[in-house]
């Protein structure tokens, strides 16, 4: 399982990434954590990172993509991986698209957490507090201006993401304003949804597949292998293996199309299922 975690700070990103790793035995890679471990550890990227994460702007592209490729390669994340605070603009998506092509590696889908703006502000105050409370370092970007400054830049650079993914049938949108549990529910709700649809499709192309092998099978007996008199090497099919072929053919055609429509079928509903749920969103959003 491959997945994106969108949505802006203080949106729960985290605590559903955290969520998803148990449950799907997938790494996290945030590279939020990954910047402010390699701040900490004073690494040259940590020392390219620092300032510009302490005013609440962007680590250059090249950086982010360098410790993304890195970080897949990791034996760990073999068996899936759950990315959060990457990517965060339209050129690092992009970037994304290549690398994973590259790695022959497919992602699953973009889960997008829909939050209320004022609300996410109150979020953080309550997260600072609590860390207090804990005796726990404060985080040098979670302040409440250099917050704005965040959100300033989600805006602009991030929500982009959403129209790009949505256009390639990957987004599927949750409502971040419900409690903890219920948008781990809703999200555990259709990762098995699109499982299921994803397992439905791929019984159908593979019924498919057994039938154009039967067909070419039943085919084959058509095309005599050459008789004694034959010249050896004689390469002018008989009438039989003229008739098999286009009935391979034909069976190849039909498997074309059934996999076309399994997974149109598929991302449609996929689709569809999402965009229920942003509506619901967004009437929820009306009313508040
Ligand atoms: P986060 O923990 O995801 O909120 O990230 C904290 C900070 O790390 C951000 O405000 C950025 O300065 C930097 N950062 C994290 N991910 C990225 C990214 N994909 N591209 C650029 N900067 C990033």
């Amino acid at each position: 399982m491959r997945l994106i975690l969108l949505g802006p700070p203080g949106s729960g990103k985290g605590t559903q990434a955290q969520r998803l790793v148990q449950r799907y035995n997938i790494v996290q890679l945030s590279t939020g954590e990954m910047l402010r471990a390699a701040v900490a550890a004073q690494t040259p990227v940590g020392l390219k990172a620092k300032d510009v994460m302490a005013s609440g702007g962007l680590v250059p592209d090249e950086v982010v993509i360098g410790i993304i490729s890195d970080r897949i390669d990791q034996p760990d994340a073999n068996n899936g991986f759950i990315l959060d605070g990457f990517p965060r603009t339209v050129p690092q998506a992009e970037a994304l698209d290549a690398l994973l092509k590259k790695k022959h590696l497919k992602l699953d889908a973009v889960i997008e957490l829909r939050v209320n703006e004022s609300a996410l502000l109150e979020r953080v105050e309550t997260r600072v507090a609590q860390m207090r409370e804990r005796g726990e370092e404060i985080r040098a970007d979670d302040t409440p201006e250099v917050l704005t400054k965040r959100l300033a830049s989600y805006r602009a650079l991030t929500e982009p993401l959403i129209h790009y993914y949505s256009e390639r049938r990957k987004l599927l949108t949750v409502d971040g304003m419900m409690t903890i549990e219920a948008v781990t529910r809703e999200i555990d709700r259709i990762l098995s949804a699109i499982g299921a649809v994803e397992a439905k499709a791929a019984k159908k192309v593979s019924a498919a597949k057994r039938t154009a092998k039967a067909a070419k099978k039943a085919a084959k007996p058509a095309s005599k292998p050459p008789g004694r008199g034959a010249k050896k090497g004689a390469k002018t099919p008989g009438k039989g293996a003229k008739a098999a072929k286009p009935a391979a053919k034909r069976a190849k055609k039909a498997v074309k199309r059934t996999a076309r429509k399994a997974s149109v079928g598929s991302r449609a509903r996929t689709a569809a299922k999402a965009r229920k749920t942003a509506k619901k969103v967004t009437k929820k959003r009306a009313k508040a």
